[in-house]
């Protein structure tokens, strides 16, 4: 077969980015790198070190510190096997210690997740049943430690469950436990960057791969100076990047205690029981699963319901309302402007006391830019010991929609010099031109071909290059370059150190 006759069999497939996902490109990345930088370097002036946690974790650490129940992790996580497609066939018990033997080379190779395997465990099953397997009699009897086995293996041959990241303050946490970091002078200031994951409906402002910025403080005291800072540190990136029209909206919802929010749940949902009717089938649902996210329900009709309900400030603890007086204290000392929104709630009950949203302008209904509280008891529910905890997510591609909205766009950069070059001389001396100017910080066009001079002009300023070089071998026979402002159209002949003085001059 001749290749024209194979092309036409079979076109190759066009492939386009997955739904929810999408290619930031130039010069929009520009604007991307702007703002990491910005956080890079606003947050190390608050003391914050960066972490880079992995992007895949075990599916259980989401399911713990997210929750099992809510849409995040029940419906939007991107979740598969990490196996080893090495362990195939299945095990069976007959063929049992050949299995393991193979699940032993595979583990030292590094095949395996090693740390989901207790291969001694799996050892001393497989004994116990070798020796139960020779009294066959007794076979009935330890059918339990056979079954047990079959899943310990089964578990071997299935790898981990993992997930893609939804959120990283999980796998801060889950860091801060690993190296032992409650040992480091206290409180531990840490922030991150990079891709979440989450399978939503798609719209502007919501993807299944966007970008958080995000920082949080773990362990010290839970001080009300320590939310009022963290505040302070985002309404000063914010600021830097020029972001407009940001509301800060804060609130207390209080800890986990009779006397607190869990007095303050039962009597919403008493209320709440009052006026079902009346509300829609979603909160109807949440009396029952989560009574405190009926106050987030963006619901026309449901508005003037839910503003006759109790208010979680008139609920809190004695405690609980000190600790909120005093941050509202510290924002003021700090001149940062907030509003009090008594709907602003988060529904785990690790969250507690301080909550905060920051929304921005020109982002239609995905107008959040930036959500987080103080979550003291997380920590401690994923096996460590007890310790303080707040922090933030911003969204980064909401923050940059907002940035653009508002024409806070760099623009795009041309090339500093194009070098416009003819003959064989000349080319030489100009890959030394471009070696010295790039050294020198210039960014610089060498066309990988040669142009004639008129077709190379043309070139440089539709790439809005601010000069060019000329090089043909006159120029480089006499020592003297042309140089050509291509804004005013003037030239001039300059001397190669007089050239680079020239250009790097302010
Ligand atoms: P929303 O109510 O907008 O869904 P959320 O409560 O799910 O937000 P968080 O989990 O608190 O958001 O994440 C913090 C920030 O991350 C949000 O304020 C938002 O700016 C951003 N964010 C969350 N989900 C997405 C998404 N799918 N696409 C883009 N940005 C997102
Ligand atoms: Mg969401």
């Amino acid at each position: 077969m001749s290749e024209g006759a194979v092309k036409k069999e079979e076109k190759p497939r066009k492939f386009q980015a997955i739904r929810g996902t999408r290619d930031l490109l130039p010069p929009e990345t520009a604007l991307w790198t702007r703002v990491e930088q910005t956080a890079h370097e606003v947050f190390a002036t608050f003391g914050f070190g960066e972490i880079r946690p992995p992007v895949f974790e075990p599916t259980d650490l989401f399911a713990r510190a997210v929750g099992g129940e809510t849409d995040i992790v029940s419906k939007e996580m991107y979740t598969f096997v990490d196996r080893s497609e090495k362990l195939e066939p299945q095990p069976s018990i007959g063929s049992m210690d050949v299995f393991l033997e193979q699940v032993k080379r595979l583990s030292k190779s590094g095949e395996l997740p090693q740390d989901e395997i207790d291969l001694e465990l799996v050892e001393k099953q497989w004994k116990k049943v070798d020796g139960l397997l020779q009294g066959i009699s007794k076979i009935e009897a330890g059918s339990t430690e056979i079954y047990t086995l079959i899943m310990l293996f089964e578990a071997l041959r299935l790898g981990g469950d993992v997930s893609l990241r939804p959120e990283a303050t999980a796998s801060v946490c889950r860091a801060y436990i690993e190296h032992n970091m409650q040992q480091l002078p206290q409180p531990v200031k840490l922030y991150y960057m990079g891709p979440m994951f989450r399978r939503e409906r798609p719209q502007k402002g919501r993807y299944r791969q966007f970008y958080q910025i995000g920082a949080e403080i773990l362990g010290g005291p839970d001080a009300p100076a320590i939310d009022a800072e963290l505040i302070e540190m985002l309404m000063t990136f914010f600021g830097k990047l020029g972001l407009e029209g940001t509301t800060l909206d804060i609130n207390s919802i209080g800890h986990a205690a009779d006397n607190c929010r869990r007095g303050y749940v039962r009597k919403l949902k008493a209320e709440l029981e009052k006026v079902k009717d009346k509300l829609g089938a979603d909160s109807q649902r949440r009396i029952e699963t989560n009574p405190l996210r009926v106050l987030d329900s963006k619901l026309e009709h449901e508005q003037a319901i839910v503003e006759q309900l109790p208010r979680i400030a008139d609920n809190l603890c004695d405690d609980c309302k000190m600790h909120y007086a005093a941050v509202k204290r510290e924002l003021a000392l700090r001149d940062v402007a907030y509003r009090e929104n008594w709907r602003l709630v988060r529904g785990l009950d690790y969250y507690m006391r301080t909550t905060f949203e920051i929304t921005a302008r020109g982002l239609g209904s995905q107008n959040a830019v930036c959500g987080g509280g103080r979550y003291d008891g997380l920590v401690q529910l994923l096996g460590g010991p007890p310790t303080k905890g707040i922090g933030f997510a911003i969204g980064e591609d909401r923050l940059i929609l907002s940035l653009e909205e508002s024409g806070k766009v760099p623009a795009a950069p041309g090339p500093d010099v194009y070098i416009a070059w003819m003959g064989q001389n000349a080319y030489a001396t100009a890959i030394r031109a471009a070696r010295a100017l790039r050294n020198a910080g210039l960014r610089v066009e060498l066309p990988a071909t040669e142009l004639k001079f008129g077709k190379a002009l043309e070139r440089a300023s539709k790439l809005g290059s601010r000069f060019a070089l000329i090089l043909g071998d006159n120029e480089v026979a006499d020592g003297q370059w042309t140089l050509k402002t291509l804004r005013d159209g003037s030239q001039q002949k300059l001397t190669e150190p007089a050239l680079l003085e020239y250009l790097l001059k302010p």
